[in-house]
């Protein structure tokens, strides 16, 4: 655990952050090192997005293991991964812009709900499930994976492509069905990447 002083002292814009509530000695630099990751992903002249300023971060028990809403995200302080944590953080950069980076990607990969009332009526149906355009999904695919889903989840398997790789053939999704062995080579991590690069 480390105090509020060497923790600005190795993230200069953690004085300026907007953090309540209780929570385990290490979240600050969790949330901290994933903002700094998404931060340098980022490739000049593209700006990152302001995770610093334009988002005020909350730590509630909540029954998910994260809520985000505009300018806002919730973390459950009882299961705050690096994983969960860059998830949320991709969330509200999605908010920020109205939810139009996620039906980007959505429209380039071809992805949709073929019925979504369907879907809504019979969850557990996977043949009403959201069509994954362009495959593999990053981490598989469930009853809650939605459009918004698949962005979060893209980047954060974009930066941590072993672990979405192990993710999605525990699931059954093996990228190797799809021909591709690391993440960045996908549809997804391609347009991960150009987001990057070309904001
Ligand atoms: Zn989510």
């Amino acid at each position: 655990m480390r105090n509020a002083i060497d923790l600005a002292a190795t993230y200069d814009f953690y004085p300026q952050m907007d953090i309540k509530g209780d929570r385990p000695p290490a979240a600050d630099e969790i949330l901290c090192s994933c903002i700094q990751k998404l931060q340098q992903a980022f490739v000049t002249p593209v700006l990152p997005f302001d995770w610093v300023g334009a988002v005020k971060y909350e730590f509630e028990d909540i029954k998910q293991l994260g809520l985000t809403y505009k300018g806002r995200i919730v973390f459950n302080p009882r299961f705050l991964t690096e994983w969960t944590t860059v998830h949320e953080l991709a969330h509200a950069w999605d908010a920020a812009n109205n939810w139009l980076i996620s039906d980007i990607l959505r429209k380039e990969t071809h992805s949709r709900f073929t019925f979504p009332w369907l879907h809504k009526m019979f969850p557990d149906k996977k043949l009403f499930w959201y069509h994954v355009g362009s495959p593999p999904a990053p981490c598989g695919v469930g009853k809650n994976f939605t459009a918004k889903e698949d962005f979060a989840e893209s980047v954060t398997a974009y930066l941590f492509p072993e672990v979405a790789r192990g993710k999605a053939s525990k699931k059954g999704f093996s990228y190797a069905y799809n021909g591709y062995i690391h993440f960045h080579d996908t549809p997804r991590g391609q347009f991960i990447h150009s987001l990057f690069r070309n904001g």
